[in-house]
This record gives structure tokens, sequence and C-alpha cells, in this order.
């Protein structure tokens, strides 16, 4: 269900990306969902949906099991928003959720205490996809975000790549390269947010938010729902924050901000500031992921 407009965001969130030299990017729409859905194969299938929470085949076998099924298997689509990849929720109301990346790795492990401190005061509930390389430079401030109702962690990989069984790149990140590279970049990480949390993480988004649609059967396999967004709130946290605000008011029930909260200096945090107040005066009613 692509239009112009849902085109031309692409593109510009491709161009902002690749000025940045930094990622981000895609959008989806939310539609209705059957479980029954869930059983159809995915080649072919390209709609974004609403996806259930997750498949009932979970970590059947473990990690090396999952690896092992879908070893040598041949992905033909590509993106964020395939079949099988959440990019919103059936809401009875104007809930709209609102995740943040925190990506890790170099220049990227800074927390933006600001934009958390505003959540916090506006009691406005998140998904965090933590990346491996952030808990591991922020180990003590990942447990406080554990332990705080207010948020949900999730998994945003070990090292941050597209997800790929062919190593296929996105914003020029090499995505990994194998059914097992695939499956050790979900699981690494899972285990640490394990550790981290105590309980498995229900959500998945791969650094880029890009998949192949092998991939995204890997996650689900993994017990994982995978995650893509509806509106882009920040592209990469590049946005100047009237662009940000912006952004988050083209927000719909049921919708999915990306956004992200490892760059304090960007205009993400002064973005949410003006956008939250006003969604929220709007009707909107901001939820984690359901
Ligand atoms: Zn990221």
């Amino acid at each position: 269900m692509l239009d112009a407009g849902l085109s031309r965001r692409r593109l510009l969130a491709a161009g902002a990306a690749l000025a940045a030299g930094f990622v981000t990017s895609g959008c989806g729409v939310a539609k209705g969902n059957s479980p029954d859905r869930l059983l159809e194969p995915l080649i072919g299938r390209s709609d974004p949906t609403v996806v259930p929470a997750r498949m009932p085949l979970a970590t059947q076998g473990g990690p090396d099991a999952v690896a092992a099924k879908y070893a040598g298997q041949k992905p033909q689509q590509w993106g964020m928003d395939l079949s099988g990849i959440m990019t919103g929720f059936d809401s009875p109301g104007k809930q709209f959720a609102l995740t943040l990346d925190a990506c890790g790795g170099p220049g990227n492990n800074d927390v933006d205490e600001n934009l958390l401190a505003l959540l916090q005061a506006q009691q406005v509930p998140a998904t965090l996809f933590l990346n491996k390389r952030w808990i591991d430079a922020n180990p003590a401030r990942a447990a406080q975000l554990a332990a705080n109702p207010l948020f949900e962690l999730a998994n945003h990989g070990t090292a941050h790549r597209p997800l790929s069984v062919t190593g296929r790149s996105a914003y020029e990140i090499k995505g990994t390269a194998s059914a097992q590279e695939a499956v050790d970049e979900v699981w690494r990480n899972h285990e640490r947010l394990v550790a981290l949390t105590g309980s498995a993480p229900r959500f998945f988004r791969t650094g880029t938010a890009q998949y192949d649609e092998v991939a995204v059967s890997i996650v689900r396999d993994l017990g994982e729902t995978p995650v893509g967004y509806s509106v882009n709130a920040d592209f990469g946290a590049t946005s100047a924050a009237d662009k940000v605000r912006a952004n988050m008011m083209n927000a719909k029930p049921g919708g999915i901000a990306l956004a992200h909260m490892h760059r304090p200096n960007s205009g993400t945090g002064p973005g949410m500031f003006a956008a939250i107040p006003a969604l929220k005066a709007a009707g909107f009613q901001f939820v984690k992921l359901p």
C-alpha cells in the first residue's frame, strides 16, 4: 500500500542517510490482519502489515536449529516493510507507539538524558531497542531502564547490521552474510537482554531496519517479532527539531514512530518536547508496542 508520499519520504530518508553517512529509514502502513495470514508463504508478498506478537514455533531446537533450517536459502525480497515485519498494531482508540533505538558503536554510545527525562516527566511509555554495543557501553543505565516500568527493552542487534542471509548492504553497512550470521546477530544480544532483564525480548529491529524475507523468518523462529515503523521521526537522529516535530505530527492510530536515544545533541529531543504535548492534546495515547 505504497503511495507517492511514502515513496517521497523514502527518497528523502535515503538522501538524509547518505548525506549524513548514517543509518535510518523506510516506512510502512498499518493494516488489518488475521492470524492465518501468518501461514501464507512470504515469497511474493510485500505489503506491510500488522502482525501478532509472535510465531508459535519460537526457538524450536534453539538458535543452532534455526540456523540449520535456513542454511542456503535464497531470499527474493529486501526491505523494511516485508510481510511479517510489524509496522503497526490494532488500536482501539488513538494509540500510538514510540520506539527509540540506541544504535551503539563508535560515536553512538551516548545517552539522550533530556529525551528520557521528558518521557519520564510526561509519563510517555516507550519501547527501547538497545544494541548490544550500547548496552555494553552503558550497563548501569541499561539496568536502570530495564527496571523502569515505563519502558520495555527490545533487541536492536549485536553489531547493528542489516539482517540478510547473503551479505546485502544498506546505507553502506554490510549485512549479515548467512543464516548463521543472521542468527548470531539476533541471538547474542537476545542473550544479553535476557541477562539484563530476566526475560526474553519480544521485539527485534535490525540496524538500518532492513531485512530479507529469510531473515524475517529467522527472527520469528527465534521468538521475536521483527519491527519496522510507520513514522520515521528523526531520520537516524539527523533531523532538526522542527522536522522531528512535523514528522511526529503525522501520527496515525496504531502507528509506530522510530527515533533515536543515543544522540543528545540532535534535534530529536527538542522535537519530541514540542511534539509529545501536541499529540497528547490531539487525543493520542502513547503506548509501548503491544
Ligand atoms: Zn540503529
